[in-house]
């Protein structure tokens, strides 16, 4: 089954929801609120998810849907909600993109468009996971962001979309060609694409990964966080493997869409604490574009990451993402550096 619809109005709705992050990036004072968990949120988390499950209740009513946030403090806060409104109604009146999903007509059904994101995940049927802004830390420090949607079916992830605003069109040539914004999309079986986000009418090109004869030629990501994955480990592992350029470190699954055009050629993901679950938001748009650009994508004991069994990815632990023929040589380094 192909997945063309699907593929469209994912980008759409990830096309909208970019363009409200942008407006807050540059024409608010971005303050955050910090969550229970002590990770911080901010009025593009709350509109992203609001614009984009919208899109997904409009074209697809029956599907479910794992977003990251909910809508309690808006619901709470009348002036919270009042500013994300507004967002909302700025950001979809600079679109033409109403005839294909819609547009959202009150707060109230703002509101419920976020709390729509509230499945509990499983293994069977049509679920989409939603991260609408990854990496808010990058995104208040005005570093890479990426606003992320996926569709599983049956737990295996077929549709990725994934906008990173401030992701150089062509990292190769940015000191002469600045542009940034780049929307990232693949379709299990059918290849992984980037195209200008906020350029409208140019022609989505194939991204592949590098090709590289041995993991020691490899540039490698990681966070920017040192308590998101373990720095010292990870610069373990690329020692181990001969690796001499520094890594590159950014926020975001612009890790995952980095890799896969071959800006770089590794992702290390590994844990800082052995109780932490991945949030299946963080992954599920990365795994299918890194398999459709020729990567592989385990977890850090070669195992395949299990979107079917729930919010978070409770059976694996750290993630691991490279190139078909290094893969192994880099699970073998990770295994040999923790243990396993
Ligand atoms: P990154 O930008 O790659 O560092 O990842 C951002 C994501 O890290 C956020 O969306 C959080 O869901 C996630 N996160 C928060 N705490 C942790 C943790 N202790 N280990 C791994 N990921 C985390
Ligand atoms: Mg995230």
């Amino acid at each position: 089954m192909s997945f063309v619809l699907e593929r469209k109005i994912a980008e759409l709705a990830v096309k909208r929801a970019s363009r409200l992050a942008k407006l807050v990036a540059d024409s608010h004072d971005v303050n955050s609120i910090t969550k229970p968990d002590q990770s911080p949120v901010t009025i593009a988390d709350f509109g992203a998810q609001a614009v984009i499950i919208s899109a997904l209740k409009h074209v697809f009513p029956n599907d479910k849907v794992v977003g990251e946030e909910d809508a309690d403090d808006l619901r709470k806060d009348p002036k919270l909600r009042e500013t994300v409104w507004n967002l909302v109604k700025e950001a979809t009146s600079h679109d033409t993109f109403s005839n294909d999903i819609g547009v959202i007509e009150t707060p109230e059904e703002m509101m419920d468009a976020i709390d729509w994101g509230n499945y509990t995940g499983g293994p069977k049927g049509r679920m989409w996971a939603l991260d609408p802004i990854d990496g808010t830390k990058g995104f208040l420090r005005k570093g890479q962001y990426a606003v992320c949607l996926a569709l599983a079916v049956d737990s295996e992830v077929v549709v990725g979309a994934i906008g990173c605003p401030n992701l150089p069109i062509d990292y190769k040539s940015k000191s002469e060609n600045p542009e940034t914004g780049v929307l990232f999309t693949a379709i299990a079986n059918e290849g992984a694409f980037q195209t200008p986000l906020f350029i409208d009418g140019r022609r989505s090109t194939k991204i592949e990964f590098n090709s590289i004869n041995s993991a020691a030629e490899a540039t490698f990501c990681e966070s920017v966080e040192a308590g998101h994955s373990s720095h010292d480990t990870q610069a373990k592992i690329a020692k181990a493997l001969g690796i001499t350029k520094p890594s590159v470190r950014m926020d975001s699954q612009a890790k995952y869409c980095s890799i896969a055009r071959g800006d770089g050629d590794i992702y290390l993901r590994l844990p800082v604490s052995a109780t932490y679950e991945e949030k299946i938001w963080d992954h599920a748009a990365g795994n299918v574009l890194i398999r459709e650009a020729g990567g592989v994508v385990t977890d850090m004991f070669g195992n395949k990451l299990d979107f079917g069994v729930g919010r978070t990815l409770k059976n694996n632990k750290g993630v691991v993402a490279a190139a078909k023929n290094i893969h192994p040589e880099v699970l073998a380094a990770v295994k040999a550096a923790t243990g396993n």
